[in-house]
């Protein structure tokens, strides 16, 4: 088993490249678990009950619960948490300090280290049982079956270790739970780096998925996923007969930002719009960058005056704020398209917001013309 994980340890690194923060931390409690293990092994080898039997096997100890701990970090960023949970890291310093002051009691320290990390195990299955935070796959059920299998050999070792000693009187006895501890350790070594090994794809796969949905500038929808949304949202007010607007947003004379303010300044112009545009919808608007300076809101259950309102709160925020947050002026033009008929697609709203885009930037700019081409009213 030590072999297998000092060999994963090392095949891990070369095979995975450049990874991101939780792999990182699954391939260091990893090493350190390998590391463990072999000191455990070597600690063999020298006087028993001496200090370097004292040091290998403490260091052992410290190797092991550690990677735990640190594999634990992992397992919580792969469920979309924050890793914050500090027990697992807690038991591990406890267990280690524990162990070297008593060292010299073989049923204490085999109790207690068995315990703790018996203790541990269940502290990290516990936390993987809990509902993710974003989607994964099966990956979680290998790694709480694994982890029950190592519980009960090593709480069965604590046991023997601590209360039952003249039958286990060494870490080499051949005793059917050393048999039982070589199945499951080897087996359970194995299905944890295929856990791992899923868990890191999942994570790859939710991040193409993000990269091929939002915009990297704004954070928005981008295009293609503004209109997988937005053709849902319609089906639905298809369905239930509710109001729906599609709203056309398009900066006025954005060249001229960039031009005479650089494009940084054009980049910051454009997420501050972006964080406008968040600010003056609704729960369960879609908003997206549809282009360069080009930005569509699918106004779920609006009717003409709650889009009349939302084109309102946006002149407003962007007028008031924009020269104090970016150093000038920010105006743009809008054209509202209604959803009429009862079969209506956005393609077909998408197709009179712009063109009633277009009017409002033939008028003058700086204004929003509603389905009917009118003028909106600017607040006053
Ligand atoms: P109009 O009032 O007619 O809309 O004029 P406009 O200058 O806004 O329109 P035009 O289509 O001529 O120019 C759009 C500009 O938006 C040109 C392009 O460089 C700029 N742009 C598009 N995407 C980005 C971006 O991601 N960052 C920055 N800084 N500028 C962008
Ligand atoms: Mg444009
Ligand atoms: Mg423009």
């Amino acid at each position: 088993m030590t072999i297998a994980m000092v060999t994963v340890a090392i095949a891990l690194p070369v095979v995975m490249g450049e990874v991101n923060a939780p792999a990182r931390r699954a391939q260091i409690g990893v090493m350190l678990q390998a590391a463990g293990w072999a000191l455990l092994l070597l600690s063999g080898t020298v006087a028993a009950g001496s200090w370097a039997d004292r040091t290998l096997s403490t260091l052992a100890m410290a190797g092991i619960a550690g990677g735990l701990a640190f594999n634990a970090t992992a397992f919580d960023l792969w469920c979309g948490r924050a890793a914050h949970d500090r027990a697992p890291a807690l038991i591990a310093a406890v267990l280690t300090i524990g162990y070297a002051i008593g060292f010299s009691n073989y049923a204490f320290r085999v109790g207690w280290a068995n315990g703790l990390l018996t203790l541990q195990m269940a502290l990290v299955a516990a936390s993987l049982c809990r509902t993710p935070a974003v989607p994964v796959g099966k990956w979680r059920a290998l790694l709480v079956f694994s982890l029950l299998a190592q519980m009960l050999v090593t709480a069965w070792r604590g046991v023997l270790g601590a209360f039952f000693t003249e039958s286990y009187p060494t870490f080499l006895t051949p005793h059917p739970v050393n048999l039982a501890f070589a199945i499951i350790g080897n087996a359970t070594t194995v299905l944890s780096v295929v856990a791992i090994l899923l868990a890191h794809r999942d994570a790859a796969a939710r991040e193409l998925e993000r990269l091929a949905t939002i915009d990297g500038l704004t954070g928005l929808f981008n295009r293609r996923a503004w209109l997988v949304k937005a053709n849902t949202a319609m089906a639905v007010s298809v369905r239930y007969g509710h109001p729906v607007a599609v709203v056309m947003i398009d900066l006025d004379h954005f060249k001229q930002i960039n031009d005479g303010h650089g494009h940084d300044a054009g980049d910051r112009a454009l997420q501050f719009v972006a964080a406008a545009l968040r600010s003056a919808v609704r729960a369960g608007d879609v908003v997206g960058r549809y282009g360069g300076e080009e930005f569509c809101v699918l106004m779920n259950h609006a009717d003409e005056a709650s889009a009349n309102a939302f084109d309102r709160r946006l002149r407003e925020q962007l007028t008031q704020a924009a020269v104090a947050e970016l150093g000038f002026a920010l105006s743009y033009s809008a054209g509202i398209a209604m959803r009429s008929v009862p079969l209506d697609t956005v393609d077909a709203l998408l197709k009179r917001a712009d063109a009633t885009l277009y009017r409002a930037k033939a008028q003058g700019r700086a204004r929003t013309l509603d389905a009917r081409g009118l003028m909106l009213q600017p607040a006053c």
